[in-house]
């Protein structure tokens, strides 16, 4: 199984296979792999351990960043994610990326943005959406409608932690949509990256 895997100048870290939503255009209900990555389906979630030993197999000064993407929400394995960051940390000073679909805060309950204050560099969040309406339609997140509020929540606490907090869009909104999704971001001062649908 695949834990760790480059592309391009990053080095991927699938850590969990678990996630809330199901997005309509999750790469995962299309093939079970990224580039070269092999299958990203995992037989187990690996430990912090395994996850260990995996890098020990790469050289990380020949990558730029480290991304958590996971083929599923890595902000899941919120523990496990600071673990190992703070373990790269600890050989390393590259940058280390979190791409998560914010909702972590209703994952584990309590507010998340904060733990990430001293593990973490930076967080790419799917915003998918310019309003709770179509997010739900979009992301159709278990915990319903309060999902989008809790993302936008996320994200602004995430600005007061970290350096580096971006959104991005699938281009499967209409250009309508990612215009307001684009306002919205702005008012909350973060930048917004569009995605093609892969
Ligand atoms: S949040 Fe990511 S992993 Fe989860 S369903 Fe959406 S695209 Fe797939």
């Amino acid at each position: 199984m695949t834990i760790l895997y480059p592309i391009g100048d990053s080095l991927y870290v699938n850590i969990t296979n678990q996630c809330p939503c199901r997005c309509v255009f999750c790469i995962r209900m299309e093939t079970d792999h990224v580039g070269n990555s092999g299958s990203l389906w995992l037989d187990h979630e690996p430990s912090i351990e395994e996850v260990k030993e995996e890098f020990k197999k790469f050289n990380i000064d020949d990558y730029k960043e480290i991304v958590f993407c996971g083929y599923g929400e890595p902000l899941v394995r919120l523990n496990e994610i600071i673990e190992i960051s703070n373990f790269i940390k600890s050989i390393s000073n590259i940058k280390i990326r979190i791409n998560t679909n914010g909702l972590a805060d209703l994952i584990h309950n309590k507010d998340t943005a904060v733990l990430l204050k001293d593990s973490i560099d930076a967080v790419s969040i799917s915003l998918n959406a310019p309003d709770k309406k179509r997010y739900y339609e979009v992301t159709r997140p278990k915990f319903g409608e309060k999902s989008f509020d809790a993302l936008l929540k996320f994200a602004s606490q995430c600005k007061k932690y970290l350096k580096d907090v971006s959104f991005s869009v699938v281009d499967e909104i209409s250009d309508e949509e990612i215009d307001n999704a684009k306002k919205l971001a702005k008012d909350m001062d973060i930048p917004l990256r569009v995605r093609h649908k892969q």
